[in-house]
């Protein structure tokens, strides 16, 4: 007798399938068209989260009913990155184009780490569309990675194989003698502190230069301490600049960095997770002159450029350097004459640590092809004008003072009082709260500010003024309380 045997996943009726799948993509297409009339964030109500507590599903549950959980349980309760009044750390809105193409590459379910398939050769056509952007060679190499965290990781990783031979893969960093030395600011973000760390570098092997008046690394320290490093015996061998600090949005005098790499022989890494793409715009790219100069630059499509998460992009000038730290050949993944292991196209999962990869491409390239250079690049110039704007209304407000010069897109400010830290830490918090505006936090100088970047191409001046007049009304509340409180103390 014939033995049936059927586990698929499919529908029984697709009819009710693409029914169903129609509702959720208008359900989505809504969220996305009137996500300025929503709070840009709220929390979760307990029983809501109390909802995720569930046991573990055994049975089917209809599609529409999860969907509907969806709708009611996560949606409204997502951090608010896509709404025009999100100004917190540094994140990217998204795009309706981008979504959709998301929804195109699960149906294709592509796993990119190589192979003889367009999805390798789209991920091969965003990477010499960067090469052009950047005025890198053809040798020049780059995959998809997560994010600048892991872009810089890899950056890490190229220039000790550099520094120090391919062998260091197999005999690790125990059997060098070379004490090797690597600098950046103090402004640079914690991933690439953590990449020394992860590479077993070590966190002591990164210097951590001062910054100047704007938060630019300060290149005279810098070379004063590779100067000692090399009386001392180590080996310096790795410059990171940053395009774009996470605090402020200085950009570092990339050119000098470069001169000074180039004298002293280091690797010339950018991190560039959010400023890098700012090359899109074409008032703010003289800002980045000197990093065509770079021997690696990592960078994030999902900040600035709007792609969706995740996007993260690591660019290395040495291709076969950048292959050789990661390349490893084995029997399952040999190449063949033909069929689909063939060698061509390069397969990405040689350039970095991940096997299977998914279609991160493939958004990109929607967003790129849809909008172009020139529709990015504007919302980066709109990004900063509207910056200026929040810094003259800022300037305009006696009750205001900004905290840090505004170079990019980032402004820093703080509402006057006696107790600054703590009547602007509880006015962030106020705002956040409020579903109005969403900045976050930083220290500039030591002092609390609020930081309000502005990333999201939806916003406006409309968000702006809703920020400043909320501000205002909540610092002034804040300071009454305050008052208040000591009277009754
Ligand atoms: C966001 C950011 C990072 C980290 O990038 P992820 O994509 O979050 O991993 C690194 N450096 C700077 C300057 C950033 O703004």
């Amino acid at each position: 007798m014939q033995q049936k045997i059927e586990y698929s996943l499919d529908p029984e009726n697709w009819d009710e399938l693409r029914a169903q799948g129609h509702r959720m993509l208008d359900d989505i297409i809504d969220y996305m068209q009137h996500l300025r009339e929503r709070p840009v964030w709220q929390p979760a109500p307990d029983e809501v989260r109390d909802t995720f507590r569930e046991p573990l599903p055994h049975g089917p549950m209809a599609l529409s009913d999860v969907h509907e959980t969806f709708m009611q349980n996560i949606l409204p309760y997502a951090i608010g990155n896509a709404h025009p009044g999100f100004m917190g750390w540094v994140q990217g809105g998204g795009t309706p184009v981008g979504m959709l193409a998301e929804m195109l590459a699960a149906g294709v379910n592509a796993n990119v780490g190589g192979r003889n398939q367009m999805p390798v050769e789209v991920e091969r056509q965003i990477l010499c569309w960067v090469r052009e952007l950047f005025r890198f060679p053809e040798q020049a190499s780059g995959i998809f990675v997560t994010g600048t965290s892991m872009a810089n990781l890899i950056g890490v990783l190229v220039a000790r194989t550099k520094a120090l031979g391919v062998d260091v893969r197999s005999t690790g960093l125990q059997n060098s003698s070379k004490r090797l030395t690597a600098y950046t600011s103090v402004a640079a973000h914690a991933c690439v502190a953590q990449a020394f760390d992860l590479s077993g570098l070590g966190t002591d092997a990164l210097r951590l230069i001062p910054t100047d008046a704007r938060g630019e690394m300060d290149t005279e320290a810098l070379k004063r301490v590779i100067a000692a490093d090399r009386e001392n015996g180590c080996t310096p061998f790795f410059i990171a600049g940053t395009a774009g600090t996470v605090d402020t949005g200085a950009v570092d005098k990339l050119s000098v960095l470069a001169d000074i790499a180039e004298k002293e022989s280091l690797w010339f890494h950018v991190d560039g997770a959010y400023g890098a793409l700012a090359v899109m715009a074409p008032d703010i790219a003289p800002r980045l002159a000197g990093i065509e100069r770079a021997d690696s630059i990592a960078f994030d499509f999902h900040k600035w450029a709007q792609v969706q998460y995740d996007a993260g992009f690591i660019l290395v000038r040495d291709g076969t350097l950048h292959h050789d730290t990661f390349a490893a050949p084995v029997a399952y993944l040999a190449r063949a004459e033909r069929g689909m292991a063939t060698a061509y196209p390069p397969w990405p999962c040689d350039f970095g640590p991940d096997l299977s990869r998914g279609f991160r491409a493939l958004k990109t390239w929607f967003a790129i092809k849809t909008y172009g250079i020139e529709g990015l690049g504007k919302v980066i110039s709109g990004s900063c004008m509207l910056a200026q704007y929040l810094k003259q209304c800022i300037e305009a407000e006696p009750e205001l003072e900004l905290l840090a010069p505004v170079s990019l897109n980032i402004a820093c400010f703080g509402y006057r009082c006696d107790d600054p830290d703590r009547v602007n830490a509880n006015l962030a918090i106020a705002l956040q709260e409020s579903g109005i505006a969403a900045p976050s936090t930083t220290l500039v100088n030591g002092r609390l500010a609020i930081r309000a970047a502005l990333f999201n191409h939806r916003s406006t001046t409309r968000d702006v003024d809703a920020l400043i007049e909320a501000a205002l009304r909540f610092g002034a509340a804040e300071v009454r309380n305050t008052k208040a409180f000591e009277k009754v103390a």
